[in-house]
């Protein structure tokens, strides 16, 4: 038994000005043939899933290609097309089955908005009988082309990701079983006009939780796989946002049936899907009262500009807000910047010195160009940029954001990257001798992994609104392609289903 397993990830925010080359992708371009076996085996992503029970059934393994990329801009098309060549020419190669690890959100440049549903519907067009598997994240906007040209879709369940493995393992296995003639799976999908906010997408609370609750009770009720999708909603595309997959055993009503409960679950909460923002004024002076009662740190979550929301991590209104209002204390991470890296080398440690930090790239999709801040500080420290995760997720996993450099404006401390890095781990401040537990108050561009990482050494945190192509206020971006009439954008009359 022949198994090709690949891996192909990007979740595109289509208003990030931030590029997608091939080189966005791997370690400078994707991990190719052993190289791809090598970087997925062992670890907790889904193609190890794959590669784990496709081992244990004794088949013989092809791994063409893992490709996982930042979220960012739309994916250049000529990186795309030599994405799908190889992995096409390993299927072309014949096998007996295809396992797939997808984002379910992948939009390319002057190709198509749909990258993961385009890639099957070449794969099934090149061997139509071959049993296709697919994971997706949590945040694919499944459509349904990518239903029709697979046999099985198993997502996350959970935001943040901690059960990216068993995902591939119960698509892995499915499909398995289904090469043995042990089960016949059919798919239903469906979706509701309903943008949520990532924000309320925390499966640990309502709304998120009761979804993702009746996708499981629907696997417990004898579904062979059962998945509420959040999507990904700064994408304009005509199917982004909240959907369901289900697979039933040779019975298309029941997966149908299925799918519309799990659906209505979400509809029926759709307002609390919706995040409610405030001033950052009135945000940053209740961070102040937090930290006068109880001490620090107190997170000053800069969602807008989450760089695993495809932000460019370089913007400054929050910390320009948090110096004018006088905040001090603050530990700044990571912002993005090679420029102002560069200059701090050149300075050195313990020199003070004058620049302009962030504020880099234009945002057209928002109409704002990039404000740099301009600070005094000494330069604390300079490091290559690594360090290995030591916290709860990603654990162990080695961490390269670029030479990076640590300036003390007095007030802040500000880690500069020259790589756009998620604050996964507190590593992103002890790397640079930063101690986070001693900080008044940490500015982290986080959107959700904040929570296993700094929320157990914080006070208490406070999501702080600004501008960024990760920003969740939707009437800022322009839509031109998304499905209309949805909710929260349009209104919709009491009943409607
Ligand atoms: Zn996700």
């Amino acid at each position: 038994m022949r198994i090709v397993i690949a891996q192909m990830q990007h979740e595109t925010n289509t208003f990030s000005p931030v590029p997608t080359p091939w080189e966005a992708f791997g370690n400078d371009g994707p991990f190719l043939g052993q190289a791809a076996y090598d970087a997925m085996k062992g670890t907790r992503l889904p193609m190890a899933a794959f590669i784990d029970l496709a081992e244990a059934a004794g088949a013989h393994i092809v791994t063409p290609l893992a490709a996982w990329a930042n979220p960012s801009g739309p994916v250049d098309g000529n990186a795309y097309d030599r994405i799908r060549d190889i992995i096409c020419e390993a299927v072309g190669q014949g096998c007996d089955a295809v396992l797939l690890d997808l984002h379910g959100a992948m939009v390319v440049a002057d190709r198509t908005d749909d990258g993961e549903g385009t890639l099957l519907e070449r794969i099934r067009a090149m061997a139509p009988r071959t049993p296709i598997a697919v994971s997706l994240d949590l945040h694919a906007n499944v459509t349904e082309r990518m239903v029709r040209n697979c046999n099985v879709i198993a997502g996350y369940k959970t935001y943040p990701h901690v059960d990216q493995y068993e995902a591939g393992q119960l698509a892995g296995s499915v499909l398995l079983r289904m090469l043995e003639g042990r089960c016949r799976p059919v798919m239903a999908w469906g979706n509701r006009p309903l943008l949520a906010h990532t924000l309320c997408e925390n499966t640990g609370e309502r709304p998120m939780k009761d979804f993702v609750a009746a996708a499981r009770a629907a696997e417990a009720e004898g579904l062979l796989a059962a998945t509420a999708f959040g999507g990904f909603q700064q994408a304009d595309i005509h199917d982004a946002g909240i959907s369901v997959v289900t697979v039933a055993d040779a019975d298309a009503e029941q997966a149908q049936r299925a799918c519309d409960r799990i659906l209505d679950v979400a509809w029926n909460l759709k307002e609390e899907f919706i995040y409610q923002g405030e001033p950052l004024s009135q945000a940053l002076a209740r961070a102040k009262k937090m930290a006068d009662e109880s001490g620090g740190p107190i997170l000053l979550l800069d969602h807008a500009d989450n760089c695993a929301s495809g932000a460019t991590q370089d913007t400054m209104y929050v910390l320009r807000e948090a110096l004018r209002v006088g905040l001090t204390g603050i530990g700044v991470g990571p912002v993005r910047d090679p420029d102002a890296v560069a200059q701090m080398i050149r300075a050195g440690v313990g020199a003070r010195i004058t620049l302009k930090i962030g504020g880099r790239m234009d945002m057209p999709a928002i109409r704002r160009e990039g404000e740099p801040l301009e600070l005094t500080g000494v330069v604390r420290a300079i490091t290559d940029g690594e360090y290995t995760i030591t916290g709860p997720q990603f654990h162990g996993m080695r961490c390269y954001m670029g030479r990076t450099a640590a300036l003390d404006t007095g007030a802040a401390e500000i880690v500069v990257t020259e790589k756009n890095q998620e604050p996964w781990d507190r590593g992103v401040f002890t790397s640079v001798g930063i101690d986070p537990t001693r900080k008044r108050f940490l500015l982290l561009k986080s959107r959700m992994y904040f929570r296993p990482v700094f929320l157990p050494i914080a006070k208490g945190h406070v999501f702080c609104d600004s501008f960024g192509v990760g920003m969740s206020d939707w009437t800022q971006f322009e839509y031109r392609k998304l499905r209309r009439p949805i909710y929260p954008l349009d209104a919709f009359a009491a009943g409607h289903r």
